[in-house]
């Protein structure tokens, strides 16, 4: 079997079980406990809090893990990076309170630092030869420079509000984040068979995740116009309308060209553009 942890609840719980519930995969204990076994694929899965599951993989008690790029750098463990999963999406700042001056890192310098990062920071402080405090707290960090404990913060930021409500502005992003799929360097030749079964799956999930469907109604004479911007998997798909001189167009479209094809469709007279979801994508 192969082990996987993932955060026992918080940011990525929910992600991550969806991730898994659309591999497929089936687990027989459902919520919460501490270990729930695939009864249709050879996985057990491991409810831990996401800053053990770095160490957790490095040692062998789990072999793969879904983590933060964050906590994964933070810990320091040499493992894979198997699959960026595209949710938890995060940076790592350093904000000061709104009334300071700010126009560059060297006004950081001789400032005392909150922050749950004190190794990512550290390098940060050090490449950038900022000679600044660290002063390493484990939660509540964006309170501290209100509570009279430091003078500025480094912490997690995702829309910015709680910077906003604590009087923060941010100054400097240090790390892009996002939860990836983690794995230990040494795994079993059986292990590795799995993880690349599962790894096919969670590819098909992402891959269909950023396309789309797309069938629409098209002119014959402009047939060729739309297959040059509607590429398909291999090729689209065509098909007669009942209709003498029209036909029914089918393909695959990536979310980030869609509008401009979109745009680009009805120039060629496209009609009754259906787009629809698609569940696994299998390339
Ligand atoms: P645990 O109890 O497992 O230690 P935690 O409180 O340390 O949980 P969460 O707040 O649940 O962690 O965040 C888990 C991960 O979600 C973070 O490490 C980060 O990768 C990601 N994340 C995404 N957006 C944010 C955000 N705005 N603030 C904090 N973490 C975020
Ligand atoms: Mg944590």
């Amino acid at each position: 079997m192969l082990k996987i942890a993932i955060q026992k609840s918080g940011r990525l719980y929910e992600d991550s079980i969806k991730l898994l519930k659309e591999c497929g995969i089936q687990l027989n204990n459902g919520n919460k406990q501490l270990k729930a076994v695939g009864f249709n694929f050879p996985i057990e899965v491991y409810f831990l809090r996401d800053d053990d599951i770095p160490q957790y993989i490095y040692d062998g008690v789990a072999d793969i893990g879904i983590v933060g790029e964050n906590v994964l750098q933070e810990k320091g463990r040499d493992l894979d990076i198997l699959f960026r999963l595209g949710f938890g999406k995060c940076r790592l700042s350093i904000a000061v309170p709104k009334s300071m001056k700010y126009s560059s890192g060297k006004d950081l310098a001789n400032l005392k630092i909150a922050t749950s990062y004190s190794s990512i920071l550290g390098k940060y402080l050090s490449e950038n030869n900022i000679n600044a405090e660290i002063h390493e707290i484990s939660g509540s960090v964006e309170i501290a420079p209100g509570i009279g404990l430091a003078d500025a913060i480094c912490d997690l930021v995702s829309s910015g509000s709680t910077l906003f409500t604590n009087g923060l502005k941010e100054v400097e992003v240090i790390l892009q984040s996002e939860a990836v799929l983690a794995g230990n360097k040494n795994l079993s030749k059986e292990k590795k068979d799995i993880l690349n079964r599962l790894l096919l799956r969670i590819n098909a999930v992402n891959t269909a995740r950023n396309n789309k469907y797309i069938m629409l109604n098209a002119p014959n004479d402009q047939l060729e116009n739309i297959c040059s911007i509607l590429p398909g998997m291999k090729s689209p798909t065509i098909v007669p309308l009942a209709e003498e001189g029209w036909s029914s167009v089918q393909s695959v479209v990536n979310e980030n060209d869609f509008w401009d094809i979109i745009e680009k469709l009805k120039q060629f007279q496209a009609q009754g553009i259906l787009v629809v979801p698609i569940e696994k994508m299998i390339v």
